[in-house]
């Protein structure tokens, strides 16, 4: 078995990028997704519930979402079933065939909120007292930007990735023949030239990757002129490089398959060390939170610093609409002010508390945290 939990997402990401490098002005910029989602974190209606619709289209077959538009009408009642009413006739104005979106919005409070998605997400209908991101979350979380430089001694392509699309390349050649004719020359002085072409060549390179390098950075290419870049670029950028290999010039499906392939492989090893980062903190009864109960208080709190959660896990839970205390299990109304509850996944809490106080949020795959109860935090104070 492949140690990377994320294979099928590597999938999923080549043959995006190959749609990708055909269309390429159909970008979506994955900055504004992680923007969007600290957002709608902030949106809630404290009185009453059931009046946000969170929609999720995948731009193609709408049935699923119709069957569920049924379904929600069947259930709500008075002015929940007329904000539901009014608030789909807000969102269908914004879905188009062959265009993954997801929206937000609230007839009752003038919202509506639409997130291009840069990858499909399944096709969801929520309602809810507010958005539900989770599955937004879960996205940004998994497509961290990347820079990728393919280069040789005269020639760089350099691709910003983000979201396992390319949403920005360059290209620079520089013709080390053309510069420098060879007639009449020593072959020694040429080859002294042809040295210092290449190195003020990549010198340019790393000029241009300051400005455009984000996130981590993957060098590729034939030959030796990646190693001499690699070691041109500033102290703190190559410790930015992730990962090195060979590649042909020309054979970018190749060198996508295999940057997402290194991306993947990294988040994985960043998720151990969390994990392990974690267990140490509980031994020794330091920073750190595990159990849906702690954490979910440690969330409310705003103490923490990263979250990590098991992937595609839920939990049967409820809200307080008036002081946004929460529990698991049932509770018809709060402990605390005896305020209406209404019924929610624990784990959407969890992350929407910890995304308003801009926590790191991991949806992880180990078997490890099952065990620690599907969710656990490292504190940023007790
Ligand atoms: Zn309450």
């Amino acid at each position: 078995m492949h140690p990377n939990p994320s294979y099928q997402v590597i999938a999923h990401a080549t043959l995006c990028l190959r749609d990708t490098i055909k269309k390429r002005d159909s970008f979506s910029n994955m900055d504004a997704c992680i923007r969007d989602v600290k957002e709608l974190s902030l949106v809630y209606d404290g009185k009453s519930e059931n009046t946000f619709v969170s929609m999720y289209f995948d731009g193609r077959d709408k049935r699923s979402l119709q069957r569920r538009e049924r379904a929600c009408r069947a259930v709500l009642r008075g002015d929940e079933l007329e904000n539901f009413v009014k608030t789909m006739e807000h969102i269908r104005k914004h879905m188009e065939r062959n265009r993954a979106v997801a929206i937000f919005a609230s007839d009752k409070h003038d919202y509506v909120k639409v997130v291009p998605l840069p990858v499909p997400l399944p096709n969801m209908l929520v309602v809810d007292s507010s958005p539900y991101i989770r599955p937004l979350a879960e996205m940004t979380g998994e497509w961290e930007p990347f820079t990728l430089i393919l280069i040789n001694t005269h020639h760089a392509k350099i691709f910003s990735v983000s979201c396992g699309r390319v949403t920005k390349r360059e290209d620079k050649s520089f013709n080390v023949m053309n510069k420098h004719k060879k007639g009449g020359w020593s072959q020694a002085r040429f080859q002294r030239l042809r040295k210092g072409s290449i190195h003020s060549f990549l010198t340019d390179v790393v000029h241009d990757v300051k400005h455009i390098a984000e996130g981590d950075i993957i060098i590729a290419g034939p030959g030796q002129a990646k190693h001499e870049f690699k070691r041109l670029l500033p102290e703190s950028m190559q410790r930015s490089v992730i990962a090195m290999f060979d590649s042909d010039m020309d054979d970018e499906q190749h060198l996508f398959s295999e940057s997402l392939v290194a991306m993947a492989e990294m988040e994985w090893k960043e998720q151990k060390t969390l994990l392990a980062h974690i267990r140490r903190e509980l031994l020794r009864d330091g920073l750190a939170a595990y159990g849906i109960d702690e954490t979910l208080e440690a969330a409310r709190e705003g103490k923490v610093e990263v979250l990590l959660i098991e992937r595609g896990y839920k939990e049967r839970g409820w809200i307080c609409e008036h002081c946004q205390n929460a529990g698991r299990g049932d509770a018809e109304h709060c402990p605390v002010c005896g305020g209406r509850t209404s019924q929610v996944d624990i784990i959407e809490e969890i992350v929407e508390f910890a995304e308003r106080t801009d926590a790191i949020i991991e949806f992880i795959d180990e078997e490890e945290l099952c065990m620690l109860g599907h969710v656990a935090a490292l504190l940023r104070y007790r």
